[in-house]
């Protein structure tokens, strides 16, 4: 008899980041050995007899290709626990389930714009209030905490203006008040920024972007070492139900074999491509942690592994970014992000359009704001066309 296969081969913890993304969860099949991960599309599983089955009930509850995904996901952050979503709002949403009327929550001002817009619109119904501050300013963060929070919420670098929040900062704040610290770690993803290792209670993403990398799946997860709160989040999942389907996850999980190469090559070409505006005298202001102007461009060298494919920059006016989102060719007008293929975002009609204005400008997110996700692409193509586009301004 062969020995028994090796259940938590690439499990949390073994190997380094590009190992755990190739095998953590994406261990061969039990049954067949198939090295390619089976998907259960299954909505439900056959018991022997009354109260005995094989540990699967329900597919909303438990689903061993969902469960591959999370495991993936707790590796790559080097969490205890992971958990998969829809989405990567249906992800933030069940976070904020955890709280309730009467709760306080302190935020980084700049949040995905889905993200401000679900506090704003939907959790304020629920009771909850928002306070929304400079998170990248160590101040702003105390003051805010200082009348007490059960959360802090926070996106570093911010989007789409690329602010730092010193993480190990803002961890040593909220633990004096007991309040839960969140961070959407979707722009870097946990090649390039592992939150967890600065204390930082819970990770969410949107797996739609760099985890997936392919821009053709929606989804979201959370990754946590606490087990009081994965336990809730457990519970949160199955209860509210935002869970994902199988080949959703099957292809997530693909995707993430990936990662670790193409963050590389994200990372490369963002570096690239950001020097070569910050020489361009056509760009207003330039948003990149990787630039030495970069105002915490010391804490971004300490705190990440990288400083990514994500770049914004300031046209001037709503008629000038108009004309460089035209004139590309090789980036793609579209929302999202984190794809191989290189997107142009227009941050005031898409990613941010529900934001009322006077909050955009406040946040200085300015109509002539561009943010790029700069792709896997050869550099020499992406300057080419972005030289090309910035012509025509
Ligand atoms: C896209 C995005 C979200 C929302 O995720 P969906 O998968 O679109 O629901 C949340 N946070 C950030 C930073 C994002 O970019």
């Amino acid at each position: 008899m062969s020995a028994p296969p090796r259940r938590e081969k690439g499990a949390a913890g073994a190997g380094g980041f590009a190992t755990r993304s190739i095998h953590a969860g994406a261990e061969p099949d039990e049954a067949t050995g198939a090295v390619s991960p089976p998907v259960y599309q299954t909505s439900t599983y056959a018991q022997e007899e009354i109260g005995r089955h094989k540990g699967y009930e329900y597919a909303r509850t438990q689903n061993p290709t969902r469960e591959r995904l999370e495991r993936s996901v707790a590796a790559l952050e080097g969490a205890k626990h992971g958990l998969a979503f829809g989405s990567g709002m249906a992800a933030i949403h069940t976070i904020m389930a955890l709280f309730q009327a009467g709760d306080r929550a302190v935020c980084s001002s700049d949040l995905y714009g889905g993200t401000f817009r679900l506090f704003d619109k939907v959790m304020t119904r629920f009771g909850m209030s928002f306070a929304w501050i400079d998170s990248s300013n160590p101040r702003e963060v105390e003051e805010a905490m200082a009348p007490g929070a059960k959360l802090l919420f926070l996106e570093t670098p911010s989007n789409p203006l690329m602010r730092i929040t010193d993480l190990a900062h803002a961890v040593r704040v909220a633990r004096e008040k007991g309040a839960v610290t969140v961070v959407d770690n979707t722009f870097l993803s946990p090649a390039l920024q592992r939150p967890l290792e600065f204390g930082i209670d819970v990770v969410v993403h949107s797996t739609t972007k760099y985890l997936n990398g392919h821009s053709d799946v929606v989804g979201g997860a959370v990754a946590t070492s606490r087990d009081d709160l994965a336990e809730r989040l457990r519970f949160l999942q199955n209860a509210a139900g935002a869970v994902p389907g199988p080949w959703d996850c099957w292809l997530t999980l693909r995707g993430i074999r990936t990662l670790a190469l193409r963050m590389e090559r994200h990372d490369q070409n963002g570096r690239a491509l950001a020097e070569w505006l910050s020489r361009h005298p056509k760009i207003k202001k330039l948003y990149y942690p990787g630039l030495a102007t970069h105002p915490q461009h010391e804490l971004a060298r300490r705190q990440m592994k990288g400083f990514g494919g994500m770049i914004s920059f300031d046209l001037g006016s709503l008629e000038a970014a108009n004309r460089f989102a035209r004139s590309l060719e090789v980036f793609t007008l579209a929302e999202s992000l984190g794809g191989i293929e290189s997107l142009c975002c227009h941050p005031a009609t898409m990613t941010h359009a529900s934001m009322p204005r006077e909050d955009r400008e406040a946040r200085g997110l300015t109509d002539g704001l561009i943010r790029l996700s700069v792709g896997c692409e050869d550099l020499a193509d992406l300057v080419a066309d972005v030289e090309g586009a910035l012509e025509q301004v």
